[in-house]
């Protein structure tokens, strides 16, 4: 299932896209969730019910056309994380090798692992703030990674079983910050710095996640080009090395890091300005289009 949040007549609603594309409110089909995250903390009893109903809307043409919402804007599938989204540095063997050349940073055998506060995720269309103090503005499209079920000192084996789906995270970050602060958490969590969507598509539906391809383009240039298969770190392992001593709850964001080809690494850096279109896009999941302010 694809996933939405939803701005319509004022009003923030769960979604999920019908086979001809509409989008249907998951309140009309008899799943009472106020939002994203009550729609994963509850999915035992909203998962089975949601799939019926969206099985029965889209064998008929009439009932979707019917239910389907007319005037909406797309939000970030989870507007409000409910904790700090969990960050992986540096996990593309190619990236690695550009953040080395671009920053003083040293080659760790460790998986990195940061966070980033998003009191508000960025919708797709939003605009990224151009910030005064910002002078090293950097994109990084990134496959987000929602956790399903309270994970605790899980398996790499069975780390599958806790995730609940996955969407597209461009990673913003104000280099200049990034770096000065030694720490990267301020340079990234800036209002408006963690654009998130277009949608969440249900782990079922991606066979393997690390076979995608994952792509960024700045007015219309691809910039970033790789494919999900070359993280350094896996989903699994990274959950499973997370959850060892901390619970990941569900609803969680995991954003995975991010492939060759960011602004840093280019020689000059080509950072962004004002009016940039940025469109991250992983395959199967969509494109996540966003404007520098
Ligand atoms: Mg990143």
């Amino acid at each position: 299932m694809k996933l939405y949040t939803l701005l319509s007549e004022n009003e923030e609603l769960v979604a999920v896209e019908a086979a001809n594309g509409q989008m249907i409110s998951v309140e009309t089909l008899g799943v009472n969730a106020a939002d994203m995250n009550e729609l994963i903390d509850r999915w035992e009893d909203f998962g089975g019910l949601l799939k019926e109903k969206l099985a029965e809307l889209n064998a008929d043409e009439n009932a979707a056309a019917d239910k389907a919402l007319k005037d909406y804007k797309v939000l970030a599938p989870i507007p409000r994380p409910k904790q700090d989204v969990v960050c992986l540095g540096v996990n593309y063997f190619d990236h690695m090798k550009e953040a080395a050349a671009g920053i003083d940073f040293v080659k760790k055998a460790e998986t990195i692992y940061f966070s980033k506060r998003v009191s508000r995720a960025n919708d797709p269309d939003g605009l990224i703030p151009m910030y005064d103090f910002v002078d090293s503005l950097d994109y990084e499209a990134e496959l987000g990674v929602i956790i399903g079920k309270d994970a605790f000192h899980v398996s790499k084996e069975n780390a599958g079983e806790y995730i609940f789906g996955y969407t597209v995270i461009n990673d913003v970050s104000g280099r200049n910050v990034q770096k000065r602060h030694q720490q990267w958490y301020l340079g990234k969590s800036l209002d408006g710095y963690t654009p998130m969507g277009p949608c969440i598509v249900t782990a079922d539906e991606i066979r393997d996640a690390h076979d995608l391809a994952i792509r960024c383009s700045v007015n219309g240039e691809l910039r970033q080009n790789s494919n999900t298969k070359y993280m350094i770190t896996s989903v699994e392992e990274a959950v499973a090395e997370l959850s060892q001593g901390m619970t990941l709850q569900k609803g969680t964001v995991i954003a995975t890091g991010t492939p060759a080809g960011v602004a840093m690494g280019m020689n000059p850096p080509v950072w962004l300005k004002s009016g940039d279109e940025v469109c991250c896009e992983i395959e199967k999941i969509g494109v996540l289009r966003n404007v520098v302010s």
